[in-house]
């Protein structure tokens, strides 16, 4: 018998009741995607705030709220990709295509490593001049010199195309996914972020991620990185062409895949002790290292960023005369993700952009139905300091990283970057003590003394809130030059 049990569901119930949203903050009862669709549609913003505070708190306490002091490398921005929502891509010959050194690598992860960073996140484009043997020779010089840091590396899109391109061998998808992910664990990898989930839907996948993979292979790799004990995280991008009903279904094969992992992780070998440590429903975590399965940790949605973005100039919905009605994308969305693209003749064509209550509603959404998600992070960096603040208390527990250098979202016009002191101020600010975490949400340092980060500061102008992105005139094989410093 497996000891992880999902909550269970009343769908006869309204979305709204109390006792079954009563049930949900403590783990005894799992919202129904209809459940969600209605409160995501019909609950005041300030009321849904507030039950996803509560499930927060019921998982979390309501003491502590965490960061993380890592750093975004994005190695190569040369991509075989084209997603119409992306600013950071190029061709291999264009004039501003990059690939860093492993020197250069290791010099940022230097960088990162003097202010007391824990976890380095490599992400890049899909680079088809890159063999397998570059990305095992990064990963081991990385481990070579920094032994400590956790390299949190390579989302599932980019799994998909070292397939393409390496050709392992396998008679399956999984059994190939396996024998490069062993390669690259072995070298150093030690758990995938979960970049280019974006929505999974497939009308809206297909129009918005052309030459991405599409969902199943996604949530396969996340799968088989799984079976090999690692943790991951989920994420989603809402505010574009998808629908509401997109929103939940995507979250739903989140939901549905997580129990997957931790049913098939608790029935793993061991004994009734170890088992007896894993996830539950009212604690959804087990980083039992005896426990052989790993399983999402995190999961962070953000709005789409539409500067330099060829999706970002297709015209707003309601913009023009002839906009009237459903919006295109709730005309094609459904909960079982069988929507059909030409069941509204604007769908794709039209963009519903996302704002601050559209944010907090998503995310407080996420943090009620995912209720084996431990981990839900609050996105400052697309929305800005205050609203990442605010959403601590909308079912945030996380505010992500202290953030050095970030190239993918900046290109696409956002430029917020904040150094550990502001984040902490933020944090305490919420109501809550900053604490220090590690990839898997340990927690490092509480600060909760004088000589906090944010309490130590007796002159608050040297640490604004800094421009993250800064244009350089492209020059030949240069570098993008990204990188804010972390110095005062
Ligand atoms: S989002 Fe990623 S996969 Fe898509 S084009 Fe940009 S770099 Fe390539």
């Amino acid at each position: 018998m497996p000891l992880y049990a999902p909550p269970i569901e009343h769908p006869h119930l309204p979305a709204a009741d109390p006792g079954l949203l009563a049930a949900v903050v403590r783990g005894e009862a799992r919202l129904t995607p209809e459940q969600a669709f209605d409160l995501f549609r019909t609950m005041p913003l300030t009321a849904l705030g507030r039950w996803a505070d509560a499930r927060c708190r019921a998982v979390h306490g309501g003491a502590i709220r965490t960061y993380v002091i890592d750093r975004n490398v994005n190695y190569t921005n040369v991509c075989n990709a084209r997603c119409t929502f992306c600013a950071f891509r190029r061709d291999g010959d264009e004039d501003d295509a990059y690939t860093l050194e492993p020197s250069q690598v290791l010099e940022k992860i230097g960088e990162l490593v003097a202010i007391g960073g824990t976890q380095v996140l490599m992400q890049g484009g899909m680079n088809p001049a890159l063999p397998l043997e570059w990305y095992v020779r990064l990963l081991r010089s990385i481990k070579d010199r920094f032994p400590g840091v956790h390299v949190h590396a390579f989302s599932p899109p980019e799994f998909i195309e070292f397939v393409h391109f390496f050709d392992p061998p396998g008679s399956t998808l999984e059994d190939k996914l396996r024998w490069v992910m062993v390669r690259l664990r072995d070298a150093g990898l030690d758990s995938i972020p979960g970049g280019g989930g974006e929505i999974f839907a497939p009308a809206v996948r297909r129009k918005i991620g052309l030459g991405k993979c599409d969902a199943e292979a996604w949530l396969t790799t996340m799968y088989v990185a799984h079976t090999l004990g690692m943790f991951t995280s989920a994420t989603m991008m809402f505010g574009h062409i998808e629908g509401y009903a997109d929103r939940v279904h995507h979250m739903r094969l989140v939901r549905e895949w997580q129990d997957r992992a931790l049913l098939e992780g608790s029935e793993g070998p061991g004994d009734q002790g170890i088992k007896a440590r894993g996830p539950t429903a009212s604690n959804p975590r087990s980083l039992d290292p005896s426990v052989p399965f790993g399983h999402y940790v995190s999961f962070i949605s953000w709005p789409f960023q539409r500067e330099n973005t060829p999706l970002g100039r297709v015209k707003d919905w309601l913009s023009r005369a002839e906009d009237s009605g459903e919006f295109p994308g709730d005309a094609v969305a459904r909960l079982d993700g069988t929507g059909d693209p030409k069941a509204h003749a604007e769908f794709g064509r039209r963009v519903r952009m996302s704002g601050s209550t559209d944010y907090l509603r998503t995310q407080a959404l996420s943090r009620l139905f995912l209720d084996n998600i431990y981990s839900i992070g609050a996105s400052w960096v697309t929305m800005g300091p205050h609203v990442g603040q605010v959403a601590l208390l909308y079912g945030a527990n996380d505010m992500g990283s202290v953030m050095m250098e970030e190239n993918v979202v900046s290109a696409a016009g956002t430029t917020y970057c904040l150094d550990e002191a502001l984040l902490c101020r933020l944090i305490r600010g919420a109501g809550f003590v900053p604490a220090q975490r590690d990839n898997v949400y340990d927690v490092l340092r509480v600060h909760d003394g004088p000589d906090s980060p944010d309490l130590r500061v007796t002159d608050w102008s040297r640490h604004r809130t800094k421009r993250l992105h800064v244009e350089r005139k492209p020059t030949a094989n240069a570098d993008a030059a990204l990188t804010v410093s972390a110095k005062p």
